[in-house]
């Protein structure tokens, strides 16, 4: 992979900056600044070195057209505030303004410009647009430096066509996230268990195909443990369920048998009225959700106590831990208890262990819990995932 030293003298030159500045809002307020943190080591680098610094970043999800609410200016105001240096925001991504910005600046000066995504070329699907896209973003600066780890998995202008249009290297974020990475594909110290939860399930099930290669044990949690619950043959009531995965999830249950590898699945499930944070809720048996006091209706929002203490109890044995995907819906406070368990028994085993997954990294810190409790926190879910996957990352492929 090349690095920022095999671009040469960055003295005066302006170097365009990836970033994965995509933080949870609220109302306008960053909930959760750490993927701001996690790109400020390039971004001082550059600054030292006398770089003129355009950043560039997504966030959220608009639809290739300018939306209010998307807009990256408060993430603008919080960086200057980490970096302790003034970081102007301009208001669009590429035209006149952002082109005489980035003329205006000095060695050691930052810009922000506007959201990635507000411009179609960006996650545009035919290749010819991204590579529009891409000329008027190289247009602006010498070099590109792609540090936005959270979204080398994906083919978008700023992450793959950008990178062919300019001497390119990888920043310091993804050099380092990549290291983590590779502790846990080559020759990981075992026991080596694997939590696994959140809501996206199809997009986590492949993981396990390899993952089964691998790792001692597997714990599930999460959304997709009512899918493992269903291809046992058990009724999950109105829990998210995959019906079309249940025989790739009945294939993963029987390799593991033939491999020895332990699944584990939850013994107790926190069975809700309704998805909302003052519902009704108990604890049942994970085979008789649909006895529930809500029958049909019921559905599974947390793993239950016994699930969680014996989660812990396989954690705390284990030399290495990945966790991806909270155990429950950790937003509503009734429903955090399971990712609770989980996250105290990372901070208490002697095990390595990593946290990846942007809703995984911000439940940790919103129940209280610091980055410097956990081996490494990865700023990148699904780019951790495909890389544990074995699969070649495309933004990583054109900086090598
Ligand atoms: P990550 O960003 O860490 O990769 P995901 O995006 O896959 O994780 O999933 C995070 C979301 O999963 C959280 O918003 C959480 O509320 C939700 N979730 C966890 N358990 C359940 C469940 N049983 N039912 C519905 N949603 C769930
Ligand atoms: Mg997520």
């Amino acid at each position: 992979m090349r690095t920022i030293a095999s671009l040469g003298e960055l003295r005066s030159r302006t170097v365009i900056v990836r970033c994965d500045l995509n933080v949870p809002l609220d109302g306008g307020v960053i909930t959760d600044d750490g993927r701001i943190r996690a790109s400020l080591t390039t971004i001082s680098e550059l600054r030292e070195a006398g770089a003129r610094i355009v950043l560039i970043s997504h966030l959220g999800r608009p639809k290739g057209a300018p939306e209010e609410r998307f807009s990256l200016r408060p993430v603008a105001a919080r960086m200057a505030e980490l970096l302790g240096a003034p970081v102007r925001f301009v208001g669009e991504t590429v035209g006149s303004e952002a082109t005489a910005a980035v003329a205006e600046l000095q060695d050691g000066e930052v810009v922000l410009l506007e959201n990635l995504r507000f411009n179609a070329g960006e996650t545009s699907k035919d290749e010819a647009e991204r590579r529009a896209f891409a000329g008027q973003l190289a247009a602006l600066g010498d070099a590109f430096i792609s540090d936005g780890f959270g979204v080398v998995h994906r083919r978008q202008a700023s992450v793959t066509e950008l990178a062919q249009l300019l001497p390119s290297a990888a920043g310091r974020l993804v050099a380092s996230e990549l290291e983590v990475l590779q502790r846990l594909t080559v020759d990981p110290a075992r026991p080596y268990t694997v939590v696994l939860g959140g809501s996206k399930v199809s997009d986590k099930l492949g993981v396990i195909a390899h993952l089964l290669e691998r790792v001692d044990t597997l714990l599930i949690g999460g959304g997709m443990l009512f899918t493992f619950l269903a291809a046992q043959g058990h009724g999950v009531a109105a829990s998210l369920l995959e019906s079309d995965q249940l025989d790739t999830v009945r294939g993963y249950l029987a390799e593991a048998e033939r491999r020895g590898v332990r699944i584990v699945l939850p013994t107790d499930v926190v069975v809700a009225e309704a998805f909302a944070p003052d519902a009704a809720h108990e604890v049942v048996a994970a085979d008789a959700i649909e006895n529930s006091a809500f029958g049909a209706q019921g559905i599974g929002l947390d793993i239950g106590p016994d699930s969680a203490r014996e989660f812990a109890a396989v954690i705390a044995e284990s030399a290495t831990v990945f966790w991806n995907g909270p155990m429950g819906v950790f937003e509503m406070a009734a429903f955090a208890n399971g990712t609770r368990a989980v996250a105290q028994a990372l901070t208490e085993t002697s095990a390595f262990t990593v946290v990846g997954g942007g809703d995984s990294a911000a439940a940790v810190r919103a129940l209280g819990f610091t980055d410097d409790q956990f081996g490494h926190i990865s700023t990148g879910g699904g780019a951790s995932l495909e890389f544990l996957e074995g699969k070649a990352l495309p933004g990583l492929e054109e900086l090598r």
